[in-house]
C-alpha cells in the first residue's frame, strides 16, 4: 500500500460544492442590528465584490471554478493525502490514519484556495486594494500573495499577538508586497479608541476584523476580503474535500471519521462538506469532527444565538455559536482559532447534529504535535495540532474498542514559521488553560442580540 496518494493535475475539480443546497435546514438570514430585520446581500456591497456576494447566498450545488483560479491551483494542487504508517505504529491502534497535507502550499496552509478565488473576483470588478485581518498570519501571507499574483494592493491588520512572535510572517507579506500593521493600530479610528482604553492588549481577530473592514468601508476602490467563517469561503474550500475523496477511492479506503481544526470553521468546511454529500446522497454515515481549544471554546460550549462578527459590532447580526464578540481568548500560540464565533452553515449543522465538535486544551496539542511530528516528520502549525489531537483520540478509542476504523484528518498547515510555539511548549511554558463557566456565563450576559429557539 502506498503512504502517498496523489492525484494527476487533470484530477483538481473544476467546481466548488456548495452544501447549503442539501442542508435540511437551510441558515437562518442575517439581520440587520438596528431593525432586527432580515438583510439582503445589497448590504455587504460595500465590502465585497457581487460576484462573491452572490455566491454567499447562493443555493446552487454546484459553482465553476474559473479557468484562471484553477490554473493557480496547478501550482500545488492537487495535494497529497498520507497514510501515517509510523503515527499508526506510535499509538499501536488498529485504525488506519490518513492525512490530507495542505501545507504545500506557496504560503504553508489551505488559505490561498480562497485568497486566490477572492483575490481573482475583485480584480474582475475592478478593485485596487484590498484589506485584511490576520490571526496566526497564514491568512495575510496568502491574500498577499493572490493580491501580488493580480496586482491588487493588500493592507494587513495583523493581531500584535502574532505580529510580536512571528516577525517572520510579517517579512514574508511584505515579500509579496502587502503593508502590514499590528492591530490594535493608529491607523483607523476603532484602533486608536481601542489603544486609547486599553494600551496593552494583545488583540484579537474581532478587533483586526473591524480594522480591515473601517478601511474599506471608508474607501470607494478598496474592499475587503475574510479568510474565514462566510459562505463564500467555505465554498472555495470544497476543493480539499473533493480531492481527498478521489484520493481515498484511489487507496480503496472510506473514512469513517473525518477531522479537522476549527477557528471559524473554512478548512474544516473544506474537507467534511464533501464527505458529507456522501452522508446526504448515498446515506452514509461518516463521522466528521471539528476540533477547537479549550480556551476558546464556541462550538462545545457557546451559544447559538446572532451575534457580531467582530468586536466593534460593525458586521450584521449572524445566527452561530458564539462565546459573545467582545471576548478576548487567551493568548494561546494557534492564532488562527482564536476567534469568538463560528460560520453560519457550520453553526447549523452542529445544531442540527450533523457534525461533532471536541476540544483539547493546549498541553495536549503540543503533546500531539510533537507525537506526529516525530512520526511523520512534518512539523504542523500549532492550529492543526488541534485536529491531530482528535485523530489520536479517535485512534486510542478505536483500540480500546479493538475497531479498525478509517481516520482522515486535514494537516491544515505546516508550522515552519511557528518555532516560537514550540520552544514555549519545550521550555514548559505552554500550560494547560481552560475557560471556567463563569467566564463564559460573564461574556455571553453582556450580549442583548437575539436568542434562537
Ligand atoms: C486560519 C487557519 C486555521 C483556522 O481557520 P479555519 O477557517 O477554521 O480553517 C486553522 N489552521 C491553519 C493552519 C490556519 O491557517
Amino acid at each position: 500500500m502506498e503512504r502517498k496518494i496523489i492525484l494527476s493535475e487533470k484530477e483538481i475539480p473544476d467546481k466548488w460544492y456548495n452544501i447549503v443546497a442539501d442542508m435540511p435546514n437551510k441558515p437562518l438570514p442575517p439581520l440587520n442590528p438596528g431593525t432586527l430585520e432580515p438583510i439582503g446581500p445589497e448590504a455587504l456591497a460595500p465590502l465585497f465584490p457581487m460576484e462573491l456576494i452572490k455566491q454567499e447566498v447562493s443555493m446552487e450545488k454546484y459553482i465553476d471554478i474559473p479557468d484562471e483560479v484553477r490554473n493557480i491551483y496547478g501550482m500545488w494542487r492537487p495535494t497529497p493525502v498520507y497514510r501515517a504508517y509510523n503515527l499508526e505504529k506510535a499509538l499501536d491502534t488498529p485504525a488506519k490514519i490518513y492525512y490530507k497535507y495542505e501545507g504545500v502550499s506557496p504560503t504553508g496552509s489551505h488559505k490561498p484556495n480562497t485568497a486566490v478565488a477572492q483575490a481573482y473576483y475583485n480584480k474582475q470588478e475592478g478593485i485596487k486594494k484590498i484589506t485584511t485581518e490576520t490571526g496566526a498570519g497564514q491568512w495575510g501571507s496568502a491574500l498577499s500573495f493572490a493580491c501580488q499574483h493580480f496586482g491588487i494592493e493588500c493592507e494587513v491588520f495583523m493581531v500584535k499577538l502574532s505580529y510580536l512572535h512571528k516577525p517572520h510572517r510579517k517579512v514574508m507579506m511584505n515579500t509579496w508586497g502587502a503593508t502590514v500593521h499590528p492591530s490594535p493600530s493608529n491607523a483607523t479610528e476603532i484602533g486608536k479608541k481601542i489603544l486609547a482604553e486599553n494600551p496593552d492588549t494583545t488583540g484579537s481577530l474581532g478587533i483586526a476584523i473591524s480594522e480591515a473592514v473601517e478601511r474599506a468601508a471608508t474607501n470607494d476602490d478598496t474592499k475587503y476580503a475574510l479568510g474565514s467563517v462566510l459562505n463564500h469561503v467555505k465554498l472555495h474550500q470544497t476543493i480539499i474535500g473533493q480531492e481527498a475523496i478521489l484520493q481515498m477511492e484511489k487507496a480503496g479506503d472510506l473514512p469513517d471519521v473525518v477531522i479537522a481544526p476549527f477557528g471559524g470553521g473554512s478548512n474544516f468546511a473544506g474537507l467534511a462538506f464533501p464527505f458529507l454529500r456522501l452522508n446526504f446522497e448515498e446515506g452514509k454515515s461518516i463521522r466528521c469532527i471539528a476540533s477547537e481549544p479549550a480556551s476558546c471554546p464556541k462550538l462545545t460550549r457557546g451559544q447559538f444565538r446572532y451575534d457580531f462578527g467582530d468586536t466593534a459590532g460593525m458586521t450584521p447580526l449572524l445566527p452561530m455559536y458564539t462565546l459573545g464578540h467582545d471576548f478576548v481568548p487567551a493568548p494561546i500560540h494557534a492564532g488562527g482559532l482564536r476567534y469568538h464565533g463560528a460560520g453560519v452553515i457550520v453553526s447549523q449543522l452542529l445544531k442540527d447534529k450533523l457534525i461533532e465538535a471536541r476540544s483539547h486544551d493546549n498541553l495536549e496539542v503540543f503533546e500531539a504535535g510533537v507525537k506526529f511530528a516525530r512520526a511523520e516528520g512534518i512539523i504542523p502549525a500549532p492550529e492543526a495540532n488541534h485536529g491531530i489531537a482528535t485523530a489520536i483520540a479517535e485512534a486510542e478509542r478505536c483500540k480500546r474498542e479493538g475497531k479498525s476504523e478509517t481516520i482522515l484528518f486535514n494537516l491544515c498547515g505546516h508550522g515552519n514559521f511557528d518555532m516560537k510555539a514550540y520552544e514555549d511548549y519545550f521550555a514548559g511554558k505552554i500550560v494547560k488553560h481552560e475557560l471556567s463557566k463563569a467566564e463564559i456565563d460573564a461574556s455571553l450576559a453582556k450580549l442583548d442580540t437575539p436568542l434562537i429557539p
